[in-house]
């Protein structure tokens, strides 16, 4: 870097810390920033006669935005040094005469930071960070979370300090609501959060589910030694406890514990950017002091991130077995800890619109556990004027026939349309449906090719005659595949009913259907239809039609496939016949628990009601959690289930 990219790197480290914190409305992922800001630090350490006055790294995060009244912390609210390796860890170890010190370890979630003062035993003021020393009060907004105490048992003054944030499936609904709203969708969770807390109507506050997660304190005078204490000290006058809480002796406790927290991130209800690791000792903590940025005690070991930047180079249009056209994003490569992601879901027309995307746009993109990655945000002021917008398409770009544009969805009508067969097939042998194993994409295409599949009865006219006429199949290739073919002729009923594509019937809807008629599967009507829990106008609908439509087809089918009926035995017990709902974090799957219920004649809602006879409650639930209080809902830990079972 050279004297004018340095430059040029702190103007842009500015643009893009404003649109951060005063907008709410990135325009940079936080890696590009980081990276970006690592190199300006290079530049100053090697050039310390050049630092300019407006480079990032002499300022302290943050500003303070009109519309709240201002307000000053007693103590200064100091972010903190992020360490992205071991290395780095390292090098902060060894700083200060550290070695032999005890380290609290906790995690760091992505939210956004409030200070809470006490006094008298109430709440006085609620501050956001601004920029350390002052922030905004939004002591209003506070009020309106659930988890913040308004009173609590100790009368001195103190300031608690924590992170406000959102659950990943409580933000997940939020934006479910807006997209059936037509409201944009919120970028991540922490700006959700960040944004939330700053509404000047405190009723949309309320209606985010915010929680608060303290980390810390600012001015106070317990008078205790260590920062664990303190810690505990405020757990016990009623706020939230953070169950990964240690207390490490060295480097090697340190990264063990990293690694630990590291796998947890998909399973945690709320999003975390890294771990903490703080000197436990106060004295010792405010011997090492601060620089004119951080405090010297504590460090932010950063997780890989998993926002990126990239850019969408094109839109290729996907249609599905249904006949819908799903337009999908084509990216630069970009590696998102340590998976190479080249496409994201743009969902829908109607999706592309609302995010004012075009082809050419830097955009963000999340990818979080398994899920598809997702488009975050559109960096519109980085256009170059070469963009191109994204046309809704008129024609099936598989078979060229004039699509139904029904709005949301835009189908191909046509039944014969080659990607509606192939797709069809594919998920007809795909695991979750028949698992005919040796049966996948690529050969689904070249017997489609080759033109003895065309329907799912021909997989089992598949003979060895014909596989061998194909390039790639041997001996061994053949008789496995017809293997597993002749395995698909007695599937169980509830695969077999999946595997039909009938649209709105998943699998968990084929396994309604399988265990309450068994055998009469093919004669319901819609009535009995309906009369299965969770079943609506449209399920019902789309079933009867189908089978409707296909009777002949389905007639062939069975020619060569038995399903098999899966009676259903329910064990009797304590809680036959009533109605759970799962939350937090359990020692198994949800979809564990689920089973494990269903097959004791329990039922599994999604949400708590009047009808909930009980609320499973795993570590750290959330706002199901408030309520079945709020409604007297009687709350049990896995332990007491199964002492009912
Ligand atoms: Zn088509």
């Amino acid at each position: 870097m050279d004297k004018k990219e340095y430059l040029k790197s702190v103007d842009l480290l500015n643009l893009w810390a404003k649109a951060y914190y005063k907008d709410d409305a990135p325009i940079a992922t936080d890696e590009e920033y980081d990276e970006l800001y690592h190199r300006v630090l290079e530049f100053e350490r090697a050039n310390p006669s050049e630092i300019s006055m407006f480079s990032p790294t002499k300022r302290v995060g943050g500003e303070v935005s009109e519309g709240f009244i201002k307000a000053d912390h007693i103590e200064r609210m100091w972010s903190m040094e992020d360490i992205f390796d071991e290395a780095e860890l390292v090098a902060w170890l060894n700083r200060g005469d550290k070695l032999g010190q005890k380290f609290a370890i906790q995690p760091k979630f992505d939210g956004a930071s409030l200070n809470l003062l006490y006094e008298n035993g109430e709440l006085k003021r609620a501050i956001t960070r601004g920029n350390g020393i002052t922030g905004e009060d939004v002591t209003t907004n506070a009020r309106v979370i659930q988890n913040i105490p308004m009173k609590i048992t100790y009368g001195g003054k103190i300031e608690i300090r924590g992170e406000v944030v959102i659950s990943k499936s409580d933000f997940d609904d939020i934006n479910l609501a807006r997209m059936q709203r037509g409201e944009t969708q919120l970028a991540n969770p922490r700006n959700a959060a960040s944004g939330s807390l700053r509404q000047l109507d405190s009723k949309i506050t309320a209606s985010r589910r915010l929680q608060f997660r303290p980390w810390g304190y600012g001015a106070q005078n317990l008078g205790l030694k260590n920062y664990s204490e303190i810690m505990e000290f405020i757990y016990s006058l009623g706020f939230e406890r953070e169950e990964f809480f240690k207390i490490c002796l060295n480097l090697e406790e340190i990264k063990t514990a990293y690694s630990e927290l590291l796998n947890l991130r998909e399973n945690k209800p709320f999003m975390m950017d890294g771990m903490v690791v703080r000197v436990d000792n106060v004295a010792f903590s405010n011997e090492l002091g601060y620089t004119e940025k951080f405090p010297k005690f504590m460090v932010a070991y950063k997780f890989p991130a998993i926002e990126k930047t990239t850019r969408l180079v094109d839109v290729a249009l996907q249609v599905g077995r249904s006949g819908v056209v799903t337009p999908v994003g084509v990216l630069d490569e970009v590696n998102i800890d340590g998976v190479k992601v080249k496409s994201a879901t743009l969902h829908n027309f109607d999706e592309i619109k609302r995010l004012g995307v075009m082809k050419g746009d830097f955009i963000s993109i999340i990818r979080s556990g398994d899920v598809i990655p997702k488009i975050t945000g559109v960096f519109k002021e980085r256009r170059s004027g070469s963009e191109t917008p994204i046309e809704r398409p008129h024609n099936c770009p598989v078979c060229g026939t004039m699509l139904l544009d029904e709005g949301v969805f835009i189908k191909c009508q046509n039944l014969e349309c080659k990607a509606r067969v192939i797709n069809s097939l594919i998920h007809y042998a795909s695991k979750r449906c028949l698992n005919i194993d040796g049966l996948g994409e690529a050969i689904v295409n070249q017997l489609f090719e080759a033109g003895f599949i065309n329907k799912i009865a021909d997989i089992y006219r598949l003979g060895a005659n014909e596989l061998s006429s194909l390039e790639g199949f041997k001996d061994k290739k053949i008789s496995n595949l017809l293997n597993a073919i002749n395995i698909a002729r007695t599937p169980n009923l509830h695969s077999f009913i999946t595997g039909l594509g009938i649209e709105h019937i998943g699998e968990v809807a084929a396994k309604k259907i399988a265990r309450q008629f068994g055998d009469k599967w093919l004669e319901l009507s819609y009535e009995e239809l309906m009369s299965i829990d969770g079943f609506g106008d449209a399920m019902a609908e789309s079933y009867v039609e189908f089978m409707q439509v296909n009777r002949e087809n389905l007639a062939e089918l069975l020619y060569f496939v038995t399903p098999k009926f899966e009676k259903f035995e329910v064990k009797q017990s304590d809680i036959s016949g009533k109605t759970f709902v799962i939350t937090g974090t359990l020692s198994k799957g949800r979809d564990e628990f689920k089973a494990i219920l269903e097959a004791h004649g329990a039922k599994v809602s999604g949400s708590v009601s009047k009808k909930t006879d009980f609320v499973l409650a795993g570590s750290e639930a959330g706002s199901k959690l408030d309520k079945a209080r709020e409604l007297g809902v009687r709350v049990i830990s896995e332990e007491e289930l199964m002492e009912m079972l």
